[in-house]
């Protein structure tokens, strides 16, 4: 794979450094989409029932177990390439932030220690009612919700649903990393759910060179100063070649 010396450089040079990473990142992981695309969950569940807050009230025990097998799911499989570059990254610029639209955690899985859940992630709940964090436990073996141990009112899965706003503490520290990069490289988005899709605009107009690795043209292809046209699996690790010259990631 080929790349220009202009995006090599950048890379190199770069002390600050946002990773964007949405659906297509995850889905090479075997992870289905939630949100887009024909293999998108919401193809063949209703997600007015799984994942709005109307449905959760409506029947608590059936979305909590439609979770758990989700849930169930994710545990066999692991982070893949795309992931791991985007860890080892951490050793190569003085601030490294993983912004994500993912909720499955594999970037911590991997080893990214600074990472931005938009969405919120699989891997905590919360409670109904106030809205009480406890992380999830995967070792469970009961389908059985559980309740809150503060205050009693059951549990639900801390991911963002339909209808539901961003966390607004996790939007204002993605702001202000997208304001405040050298570079930005957007991975595996869609592009189309906003308000997330504003901020490679906002990195781009504070000065800072936009990547965008996605096998499909975006809204983003006009701004971002270089498109890579593959999957994240293919581009990451070879970048990271053409970059460092090494292939130390794995
Ligand atoms: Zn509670």
């Amino acid at each position: 794979m080929k790349f220009e010396q202009t995006l090599i450089e950048k890379l190199r040079q770069a002390q600050r450094i946002v990773f964007f990473t949405g659906a297509g990142v995850s889905q090479e992981s075997g992870i289905p989409t939630f949100r887009d695309g024909l293999t998108s969950i919401w193809q063949h569940f209703d997600p007015e029932l799984y994942a709005t807050v109307a449905g959760f009230d409506n029947n608590p025990n059936k979305v909590w177990e439609w979770y758990w097998d989700r849930r169930q799911a994710f545990k066999a499989l692991e982070p893949n390439a795309a992931h791991d570059v985007i860890a080892a990254w951490q050793d190569k610029a003085q601030e490294v932030t993983v912004i994500t639209q993912n909720i499955d955690g594999f970037h911590q899985k991997a080893g990214s220690q600074s990472v931005i859940e938009l969405h919120g992630s699989l891997t905590m709940d919360k409670c109904r009612a106030q809205g009480h964090a406890i992380e999830h436990n995967f070792n469970s073996t009961s389908k059985q919700q559980p309740s809150c141990t503060e205050c009693g009112s059951l549990l639900r899965p801390d991911v963002v649903w339909f209808g539901e706003a961003l966390p607004d503490e996790a939007y204002d520290q993605a702001e202000i990393a997208s304001f405040n990069c050298d570079v930005f490289i957007c991975i595996g988005c869609s592009m189309d759910i906003y308000p997330a899709a504003n901020l490679p605009y906002n990195a781009s107009a504070s000065g800072a060179y936009l990547i965008q690795i996605n096998p499909n043209a975006t809204d983003l292809d006009e701004t971002a100063h270089c498109n890579l046209y593959d999957n994240a699996g293919v581009v990451m690790p070879a970048l990271w070649q053409a970059v460092w010259g090494n292939t130390d990631f794995i």
